[in-house]
This record gives C-alpha cells, structure tokens and sequence, in this order.
C-alpha cells in the first residue's frame, strides 16, 4: 500500500472506529502539546532488530508486528496532537554498541528502554508486544499493568476499548505483568503492555498481519489513551 493511502486508511479507520464507539470529539479534545501537565505516551515497540520476540505460526515476527502497530497509534494520536515520544520506528534494537551476544544485547536494549522512560518527565508507558502459546486454542488482547500509580485504570479502560474494537466476545481481563517483565517492572510513571493477539492462533496470525487490522489494533490504543486521559 503506498503511504498515502497508507496514511489516508489510518485516518479514515480512526474516525471510523474511535470516533463512533468513544464519541470523541476533535474539536473540543485537541491538545495542545506545550499545555503544563500534558502526559507524554512513550510508545514501545517491543524487541526489534535481531530481537524479533516471537515468530507467527506463517513465520512473521512480533517485532514488526509491533512496529506496524506502534507507527499507527503514532500517526492517530499526531492528529490528535497528543504528544507521544516512540522508543523505535524501524526495525532496530536499541542496545549499547558495546553489548556483543545476544543476550549482552537484549539486557541492554531492555535497559535503554527503561532509562527513556524514566528521563520523560510527565511520561506513560505503552509497549506493544503479541502473544504466543504451544498451541492454537488462545487468542484476544489483552493488557497488562505495571506495578505503579495508575497503571491498572488505564490497563482497564485499554481492555474495554479492546474489546468494543476488536472483539465483543474478548472475556480477557485486564492483568499485573508478571514482576519477570523486566522493563514494566522498571518504570516509575504508569505503564500497560499491550498483548494484541496470539501470533500461534491461526485466525489472529492472518489478521494481525493485515494492514487494516493493524490499524484497527492501533485505533483501539488510541481510543483507549484518549478516554483515560480526558
Ligand atoms: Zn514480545
């Protein structure tokens, strides 16, 4: 698809989807980025680079998965003029020149990750990652909170709008990370990561690969965000 119709779909898509199902008005919810006390949304990308997190039943990787995702929240909330800082926007890992292995790589990536995060004054965390499971049977979003201030309501108000965009018969819940994640458990502002759907379930594979999709995923983060911050 070429990047405007690209960018003509994600605008359309929006108003579409979270115009109608939140009621947002542009008009009355403008930001306005310099305003004092405007949170910025660090959007995460997870893994990237060598790090492609994990690989779809059809052999797509998360990470660009994630980064498709991440670019559309981007571009959707840039309407908005909500201000959002990306941790990546290609296909890169975000580790110390220094870091040699793999694993050297992906601690200092993590790390990076978190020191962005923590240097945003006013910053809230969204990571986009996809799920995988030994087998097909599961499948829908779901969102998981940070073990700080505010990050369960927003964790609750992303899962609701999940659920209203992308699937009515999601019963997931809204979730604590497990204190194993090592960036959501590193962050001092509120923080939810987003699982989109099951990379191993082979319907959620076919869509979370499609454009369209994607865009809807991202509308539903936006919508999401919006709600909770207004
Ligand atoms: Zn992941």
């Amino acid at each position: 698809m070429s990047q405007g119709k690209s960018i003509f779909s994600v605008i359309l898509s929006f108003f579409l989807l979270v115009g109608h199902v939140f009621d947002v008005q542009p008009d009355q919810q403008t930001f306005c980025p310099t305003r004092p006390g405007v949170p910025t949304l660090v959007i995460d990308a997870g893994h990237g680079g060598e790090d492609g997190g994990a690989i779809s039943l059809t052999g797509a990787l998360e990470s660009h998965i994630n980064l498709a995702v991440a670019l559309r929240l981007d571009g959707i909330l840039g309407l908005y003029g909500v201000p959002t800082l990306p941790l990546r926007e290609e296909d890169i890992s975000l580790h110390n020149k220094e870091a040699q292995t793999l694993r050297q790589k992906k601690n200092s990536d993590l790390h990076n990750r978190a020191d962005r995060v923590n240097a945003q004054e006013n910053a809230i965390l969204l990571s986009i990652h996809q799920n995988s499971y030994p087998n097909g049977r599961y499948s829908g979003a779901q969102a998981f909170f940070a073990p700080t201030d505010g990050s369960r309501e927003l964790a609750q108000t992303m899962q609701e709008s999940l659920r209203l965009t992308l699937d009515a018969n999601n019963s997931r819940l809204e979730k604590q990370i497990p204190d194993t994640i090592f960036l959501m458990n590193h962050i001092s502002c509120p923080g939810v990561l987003v699982e989109c759907g099951f990379l191993t379930n082979p319907q959620e594979d076919r869509l979370l690969q499609s454009s369209t999709y994607q865009t809807k995923v991202a509308a539903a983060l936006a919508g999401g965000y919006l709600q909770w911050i207004t």
